[in-house]
């Protein structure tokens, strides 16, 4: 299971990935990979694992991505519109290896940018992609466009009894529950973010909010940014429309409710899951949910 607090594995060569000389290089390496992706979805094998397929076309900059090197070997990736050659990525994440998770999601989510990225947002002229695709520039006026993450916050609160805040979106597969998250909002620090969207989701009031890790989330942009919050034990008030249901846990009631099927988990490569996880295990206010 990877672990996002260690250093990564995928060497985004940041340096060599600036000359185009470089990049060829790199395409006509014959080790060099590409991996097939679209929409939150990569190409696997019959195995389940990732299909990485020998380069064989010519290197075209807009359809072929630079990820960067996994024990040396160049990978790249292309966007596909065809999903039904594709597997889910949610679905593989708690069976890949770190590397290829990781490759996965910078993958989907460098993909997803570049098909929405064609046009200058200050001029409206055609942008091309430079860098081994790792931005992309204005035709006519040179802006350069990176990448974009959005900042989500992703928050275990827990009462003076140390129990676990877990609730439901009305969107969610029956008896999933995980805890609960919000987007960072222009000018707002990740705390205040912390505050403002547990004030809305569940109308509780926060009395600390203590950093525990993060982890990109590429569905499509996302960077999720776990914090630990303490509140009284007042009842939570869940937003119409928005959480269906939230309610205290006793480590008893969760593992009961896990046994019973009637609360299902995030998948083990979540954050979500690393928090409650760590909560369980009482370590949660360590900075384990990484
Ligand atoms: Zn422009």
């Amino acid at each position: 299971m990877i672990d996002w607090r260690n250093g990564s594995d995928l060497d985004r060569v940041a340096e060599q990935r600036t000359d185009p000389e470089w990049v060829l290089a790199a395409w006509a390496n014959p080790d060099a990979v590409l991996l097939r992706v679209g929409d939150a979805s990569v190409e696997t094998g019959v195995d389940g694992a990732l299909l990485t397929r020998r380069v064989e076309a010519d290197f075209d900059p807009e359809l072929h991505y630079l990820l960067g090197r996994i024990e040396g070997r160049p990978w790249f990736a292309t966007r596909v519109d065809a999903e039904e050659e594709l597997t889910a990525l949610r679905s593989l994440m708690d069976g890949l290896p770190a590397a290829g998770l990781e490759a996965a999601f910078t993958a989907v989510g460098l993909a997803t940018w570049h098909a929405v990225s064609g046009f200058c947002p200050r001029c409206g002229a055609p942008t091309r992609a430079v860098h081994g695709g790792q931005s992309r520039r204005c035709t006519a006026c040179g802006l350069e466009l990176y990448p974009r993450t959005d900042p989500a916050v992703i928050v275990a609160i827990v009462d003076p009894e140390n129990r676990l805040l877990l609730g439901r979106q009305p969107s969610w597969a029956p008896g999933r529950y995980s805890v609960f998250a919000g987007f960072v909002e222009m000018g707002e620090s990740l705390e205040q973010t912390v505050h403002r969207e547990m004030a809305e989701e569940v109308g509780l009031e926060l009395t600390g909010v203590t950093y525990l890790g993060s982890q990109p989330w590429p569905f499509p942009r996302s960077l999720m940014v776990g914090f630990l919050a303490h509140t009284t034990r007042d009842e939570p008030v869940p937003a119409v429309g928005e959480i269906e249901l939230a309610r205290w846990f006793t480590h008893e009631q969760l593992v009961a409710a896990m046994a019973a099927g009637d609360v299902v988990l995030p998948p083990h490569t979540s954050i979500a899951r690393r928090m409650i996880e760590s909560w369980l295990d009482g370590n949660l206010a360590q900075p384990t949910a990484g």
